[in-house]
């Protein structure tokens, strides 16, 4: 018989908790059968305490035992998954499965709607005219076979426990503790089936992991619970102290990622792009290295064939491929740059905010989104703008909230006499 009590105040005394008593606590919170103020509280003691890597992987293994998990087996061959930490502008799914489809590796994931600055794929999917993101397990596994890919939305059945303790961890301060956010994450990408995951970990202003040591520490826990599981994972630390490309926002991020497709796009998405691509062809039956892998990407991009995989999936998925479908907002306005010199540095979560004001995202999450608004960032870190100049624009519903927006993208942008230095995009690969 569980006593929540007992267990929280061993873990509240610095104690570690037994494999089965995880796994007892665990499901009988997702049956209903231990109250919100009792996890809240073992939360609590374990954002102070942590977790020793036995206890999150009996936490992740619980949380994963909660729901039904997705059988991927009758596809036949290895498949790839990935799973951002998200940040602002991060559209690099939306061009990596078709890609990776393109050189022949089925490619399945199952995302999240955004909440607060940074976006989520599912909003971004649905600013396509009729595409649907609500697929069966069956319909996914069918459209992965016939297609190559599918992006779809995490079913209720899947890891119920963490739908639960999130929502709980949101109100209680207790989401930014590492072992919470390993077995939260890694529970989802287990469950979801596939054979090989790239994970990228974002880190800075605009990220949830703010700096590199937490952000380190986060990706050898997640590596850990993959390596546990039998999964082949590998971590991309990315800065994320500057929105990814130029596009924020649902339509005008589905645009960047078609231009990425179509063998252009901006520098710092490519790159991404082609390192996860790599990554994950590098895991995949094909068994490349990860130099071809990136070659066999960025033919895949340049040839033709991973937007013709683009097309199929979003045909395949009840949507209108061609860009001329998406929403456009009705008022676009500049936003200039009345000194002129080098950006030297962007607030990126304020960016995210800027969005999510314009409507892009929401604060909760029934609230709906507007998929046409949004800003491009047309000034990136390191570029040189002259006085009069043009920072960013930005895509409004009227003329109201695209003066506000513009006033805030404008307080984002730091401009100085000097270039500032150099940072790498990816950070570090952990394996
Ligand atoms: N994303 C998740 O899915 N879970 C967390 O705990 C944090 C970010």
């Amino acid at each position: 018989m569980i006593r929540p009590a007992e267990l929280i105040e061993r873990k509240r005394d610095g104690g570690e908790l037994e494999a089965a008593e995880l796994e007892e606590l665990v499901l009988a919170y997702a049956r209903g059968d231990v109250p919100d103020y009792q996890l809240a509280a073992f939360c609590m003691a374990v954002w102070f305490r942590g977790m020793t890597s036995a206890e999150t992987h009996a936490l992740t293994t619980a949380m994963v035992a909660s729901g039904e998990t997705l059988d991927l087996s009758p596809l036949g061959r290895r498949v790839v998954d990935k799973h951002s930490t998200g940040g602002v502008g991060d559209k690099t799914s939306i061009a990596l499965g078709p890609i990776v489809a393109a050189c022949g590796v089925p490619f399945a994931k199952l995302s999240g709607r955004g909440l607060g600055h940074t976006g989520g794929t599912l909003d971004k999917l649905e600013s396509i005219p009729g595409l649907r993101v609500n697929l069966t397990h069956v319909e996914l596994i069918d459209q992965v076979a016939d297609v190559g890919l599918a992006i779809a939305s995490q079913t209720a059945d899947l890891v119920p426990a963490d739908r639960r303790l999130y929502a709980l961890r949101d109100v209680t301060a207790t989401v930014d503790s590492v072992p919470l956010i390993a077995a939260s994450i890694m529970s989802k990408k287990l469950a979801a089936g596939a054979d090989a995951v790239v994970l990228d970990v974002k880190v800075g202003d605009g990220a949830f992991m703010k700096g590199e040591t937490s952000a380190i520490e986060l990706a050898e826990t997640m590596l850990e619970l993959g390596r546990r599981a039998g999964r082949a994972v590998v971590c991309e630390l990315t800065d994320m102290d500057q929105p990814l490309g130029h596009a924020v926002g649902n339509a005008l991020e589905i645009r960047e990622a078609v231009e990425v497709l179509r063998g252009g796009g901006p520098r710092d998405v490519v790159e991404l792009v082609l390192a996860a691509a790599a990554h994950l062809l590098e895991l995949s039956d094909l068994g490349v290295t990860e130099d071809a892998g990136r070659r066999l990407a960025d033919e895949a991009r340049t040839d033709g064939s991973a937007f013709a995989a683009y097309e199929r999936w979003i045909t395949a998925q009840g949507g209108t491929p061609g860009v001329e479908a998406l929403p456009v907002a009705p008022v676009v306005r500049p936003v200039p740059e009345p000194r002129g010199g080098y950006v030297v540095r962007i607030a990126t979560a304020a960016i995210g905010r800027a969005a999510l004001h314009l409507g892009a995202g929401r604060t909760h999450t029934e609230e709906p989104v507007d998929h046409a608004v949004g800003i491009v960032c047309r000034a990136k870190r390191g570029d040189l703008v002259e006085a009069g100049g043009h920072l960013a624009d930005i895509h409004a519903r009227d003329a109201a909230s695209a003066d506000a927006a513009a006033d805030e993208v404008a307080a984002c942008y730091e401009i100085g006499d000097e270039p500032p230095a150099q940072r790498p995009l990816v950070l570090a690969v952990l394996r």
